[in-house]
Parts: C-alpha cells; structure tokens; sequence
C-alpha cells in the first residue's frame, strides 16, 4: 500500500498568489515519488485554484452534512468535491475545541461526505491528561456509527493527539506504535480483523522532516497528517522522500 501524506494548510497562507506558488514549490520538491499519495489540504475558497494532479490529490479540512440550504459560511461536502477534493479532513481538533464539533456533528459529515464521493481522513486523539483508549475508542465508535464495511473502505483515520498539534512536542514512535495497534482493535471490534488491516491509519502532531521516518518504520502506520511543516515546501518535501 503506498504510503499516505498529508498536507493540512489550516487558514494558510494568506492569499491565493501564495497557495499557489506554494503548490508550484512542493510539486518541485516531490517530483519523481512514487511510492506514497500525497493529498494537499488548502483552504476551501482555493481548492478551485489549485488543480490535482498525477503527483497530488487535494482535499478540504471540513464540509457540512446538509446538501444546500441556510447555513452561512459554510460548503458542502459535494461544493467540495465539485472544486476538487477527493478527501475530506472530519474531526480535526480545532474544529472541536473552536468550533464545537461532537463525535455526532462528524458522524453526519462522515455520511454526508460518503454521499458525495468524498475520502473520509478520520480525526481522533485524547487532550493532556486524558485516557487514549477511553477518548479514541469513544471517538472512533461514535464518529462510525452506522458504516457499512463498504463505506469503511473510503475512511482513512489519524491518530492526532490534541497535546502533539504544533506544539512541538511528537508523540514517541514507541507510543504511536501502541496506538497503532488500539485503533486496529477497536476497528476489529467494531467491524473485522480484515477491514482493521485494511484501513490506513495515520499520526499526526508535530510532524517534521527529522522525527517523519520512525512513524512509519517503528510504528508501522500507513502515513502522515502533517499541519505546521506542510507550509515549508522544502521540508515537506523532505518528508515525502524519506518515507515513501
Ligand atoms: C494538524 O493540525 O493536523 C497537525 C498535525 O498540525 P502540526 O503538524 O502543526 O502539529
């Protein structure tokens, strides 16, 4: 399976002319990979702007769960896919510290997004001072409930610990070898062994072009969600080389 990266932009960089030098650069940087899916996370308004290609895949970091109507300032999950993402970022932290998003908000985005031909990169990761197992196995469960094993194959989840997200501060390879092996039992439990071996899990928190290898050769995890180091192309581009 190739290896997964991801690029989240967040509310980066400040303007259009910028996303797409940016998107000019870290295609340079990672011309001639071949072994890993690199998917470009931009803001929505430039998805349009930044056009896919063989090398990068775009998705957005958020979509609604109606189909249209009178919610302003949102988009749709099928406004998203029309400009060009093939994935979809639910969950994401900061959308449920800053924004308010429960386990059942990701779950009728999850839907709502599947309808719309979306990939599904699943969020979940305990705060400081939390239980892991307790908050991913609620996290997980909650935010799947009522998926078919057909709709599992479009889900991707990362482990993302809320302690980890650009403070600097990574998860040990050691412990996200262990967390690895959690979401895989939880994923078995509530579905197969087969679909839990199958679904590409991910770490995400204070990625960077030195700490990027031991995540996949020591953790044994499928790929990456890389926020602050996406938006130096050089450094991502260092990631993308050294694990695929
Ligand atoms: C993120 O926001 O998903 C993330 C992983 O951020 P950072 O790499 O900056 O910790």
């Amino acid at each position: 399976m190739k290896k997964l990266i991801v690029a989240n932009w967040k509310m980066n960089p400040k303007a259009a002319k910028e996303a797409l030098a940016l998107l000019e650069e870290v295609k340079k940087e990672i011309r001639g990979i071949k072994e890993a899916e690199i998917i470009i996370c931009p803001p929505a308004i430039w998805l349009q702007n930044l056009k896919p290609s063989a090398a990068i895949k775009m998705g957005a970091q958020n979509c609604h769960w109606e189909v249209s109507g009178a919610f302003t300032g949102e988009i749709s999950a099928a406004m998203a896919a029309g400009a060009g993402a093939e994935y979809v970022i639910l969950g994401h932290s900061e959308r449920r510290q800053f924004m308010g998003e429960t386990d059942e908000i990701v779950n009728l985005k999850i839907k709502a997004a599947l309808k719309a031909k979306l990939k599904i990169i699943l969020c979940v990761g305990e705060k400081i001072g939390e239980e892991m197992s307790a908050v991913v196995e609620s996290q997980m469960s909650a935010s799947l409930a009522g998926l078919s094993v057909n709709q599992m194959k479009e889900v991707v989840i990362a482990y993302e610990p809320v302690w980890a997200i650009g403070t600097g501060k990574a998860c040990s390879p050691d412990d996200a070898l262990s967390v690895g092996l959690f979401i895989r039992k939880t994923l078995t439990k509530l579905y197969s062994r087969f679909l839990a071996e199958k679904t590409p899990v991910l770490y995400g928190g204070s990625v960077n072009g030195q700490n990027c290898e031991a995540y996949i050769s020591q953790s044994r995890l499928d790929g990456l969600l890389v926020g602050g180091a996406s938006l130096d192309a050089k450094e991502f581009g260092q990631i993308a080389k050294k694990i695929s």
